[in-house]
């Protein structure tokens, strides 16, 4: 036991947050043997999706931080919606994140053998029975909060009948859904859950764990609590629609537990996005209806997918450590989790030149063999990032939309008889173009300055546009996947009135098969790499990625709406 709570190692409780206020105040009052053991505990029928990283740096991240454990468990009680797929996909991306369960991953399916001798107890104690009756009429005698529920015809049928029921309908004598298990408790109780809630359901599914040994599945509310004493868990910290069963959590635990360890639910608020949405339920029918291409497709606002976008763990962390925890519902602004990896690729991102628009320029006054290697700051943001060469020869592109042969005022970009400068390289002046019949621009002229070059006294001289290009000998071809938000609306599942499939954004993918790259790029590139493209945003090389082609996925443009709104 701690005596002296002066010598308890916990200084600094500025910036806690509640969860982790009341996890410390735990510990210092000693509570079940002054141990911390939290739990992640994902169902395995679905990949999981930035609502669940909020859930795992909580869950996880606590423990590290008040130097407990976490456990991961499965909560595999529904066998119809689970696969190991779910559970192999769950493993590697709480990795990704940066967390581990060391040994500890369990499976609430380890417990039913328990939980069944568990409720073996209940029905030998008068505490639960065997309904008969279908789901409707279940239903029906439910009541309202105000108005109390009526008592089933099965509800004070003998034990010995109950029993012999029970242990029939694990045998697989009776039909999935022509009887259930129930807790009697408080069919007038304000609280719903107390109304003799359904402790087991009926499943003639095999499990993907246990097979067909089991015909009978606890229900979340029989099995989660309980799993949670089993495991020795002392907080057990989930989403705030758990709040209302909270009541129920603690009636069957107390079946359990004594004074000297009982577990302890805290519920936080869930993390919603605007522009997507997060249930498992509608990410699964965008996956099986084919309306993005996987669970990893880089516009779902899955785990992998953002990994195959382009997000790093540390910008999803520093997003879920902006929004923090609270006990209030909210929608949280993407361009919040947008800002957050722009801040994060702006310092690991090597600059490099990509032409996602190409038009060719010819410098006419450059000799046609000839080959300047000019050197480039990798990253101007980290002094140990080195620098790349990168070629100049007679004809290079540029993005099309640098260029207008009749400019606004204030373009500063390439129009005849002005002068840009090139990245890195020459200030080039523009002489004329070619177009073809349809009035297309086909080639643009320009002459160099060949005392212009960087660190030549030339290239003091002020010229307003600065454009990024590459070498047309030297550069590759790429293939480049745009994307932009899936859904068109900032909260699909609030329109109620349409499916949601209605509100996917029809042109929330773009890809461009003439991408011009330069060499630096082609050849240090591998899947998962981040870049800058000069001017144009952040990029990551997808897995689709072979040798013969390179495939890029843009993570975010360039442009910030986040920082503009707050410097407003
Ligand atoms: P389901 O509808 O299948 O129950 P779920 O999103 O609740 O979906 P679980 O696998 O049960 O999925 O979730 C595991 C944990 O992640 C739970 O503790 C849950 O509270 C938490 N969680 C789920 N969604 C969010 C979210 N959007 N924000 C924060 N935590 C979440
Ligand atoms: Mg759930």
């Amino acid at each position: 036991m701690i005596e002296n709570k002066e010598e308890i190692p916990f200084e600094e409780e500025k910036g806690l947050n509640f969860v982790e206020q009341i996890v410390s105040d735990d510990l210092k009052a000693g509570k079940n043997g002054g141990r911390l053991n939290t739990r992640f505990p994902p169902e395995p029928n679905g990949y999981l999706h930035i609502g669940h990283a909020k859930a795992i740096c909580m869950d996880f991240g606590i423990a590290q931080k008040f130097g407990g454990t976490c456990n991961l468990r499965f909560d595999d009680t529904n066998p119809v919606k689970e696969d190991v797929e779910y559970v192999e996909s769950i493993k590697e991306d709480i990795h990704w994140l940066g967390y581990d369960w060391g040994d500890r991953e369990y499976y609430a399916s380890d417990y039913f053998p328990k939980l069944y001798a568990l409720a073996i107890r209940l029905i030998k104690e008068g505490k639960a029975y065997v309904d008969q009756q279908t789901a409707e009429q279940i239903a029906e005698q439910k009541g309202t909060p105000t108005v109390p529920g009526k008592a089933s015809p099965f509800r004070d049928s003998p034990i010995e009948e109950n029993l012999d029921l029970f242990e029939r309908m694990n045998k697989g004598e009776f039909e999935e859904g022509s009887c259930v298990l129930r807790a009697k408790i408080d069919m007038a109780s304000p609280n719903m859950h107390f109304r003799d809630p359904i402790m087991y359901r009926i499943i003639k599914h095999p499990h993907h764990r246990t097979g067909t040994t089991w015909k009978v599945y606890p229900m979340y509310d029989f099995a989660h609590g309980q799993s949670d004493f089993f495991e020795g868990v002392t907080h057990s910290i989930c989403t705030l629609e758990f709040e209302v069963h909270r009541p129920l959590y603690e009636y069957f635990v107390k079946e359990l537990a004594d004074d000297s360890y009982c577990p302890r639910q805290i519920e936080f608020n869930r993390l919603n996005l605007t522009y997507t949405v997060m249930s498992k339920r509608k990410l699964l029918q965008l996956v099986k209806e084919n309306l993005v291409a996987g669970w990893d497709d880089p516009r779902m606002p899955t785990i992998c997918g953002l990994r195959r976008r382009g997000y790093t763990p540390e910008s999803i962390k520093s997003f879920i450590d902006t929004i923090g925890y609270t006990k209030y519902e909210a929608l949280n602004d993407v361009s919040l989790l947008e800002h957050s990896i722009r801040e994060d690729l702006n310092k690991r991102a090597n600059r490099v030149s990509a032409v996602l628009d190409p038009v060719k320029v010819v410098i006419t006054n450059y000799p046609e063999d000839k080959v300047d290697m000019l050197s480039i700051e990798n990253n101007p943001e980290d002094e140990n990032a080195g620098t790349h060469e990168m070629p100049f020869s007679r004809e290079i592109y540029i993005e099309r939309a640098d260029f207008m042969e009749e400019p606004p005022k204030k373009f500063f970009r390439m129009t005849p008889g002005k002068e840009v400068r090139l990245k890195a390289g020459y200030i080039i002046m523009c002489t004329g173009c070619k177009k073809n019949d349809a009035g297309e621009i086909e080639e643009i002229y320009c002459e160099y300055d060949p005392n212009s070059k960087s660190g030549m006294e030339g290239s003091m001289r002020k010229v307003k546009g600065t454009l990024h290009w590459v070498s047309a000998r030297h550069c590759k071809d790429v293939e480049v996947r745009l994307y932009d938000r899936l859904f068109n609306v900032e909260n699909p599942a609030e329109e109620k009135d349409k499916d949601f499939r209605e509100l996917l954004n029809p042109d929330s993918l773009k890809v461009l098969n003439n991408v011009k790259v330069e060499p630096y790029l082609a050849a240090t590139a591998k899947v998962g790499d981040h870049y800058q493209f000069q001017r144009i945003g952040y990029f990551s090389v997808d897995p689709d990625t072979t040798a013969d082609k390179l495939v890029f996925n843009r993570t975010i443009t360039l442009k910030d709406s986040w920082a503009k709104v707050q410097n407003k």
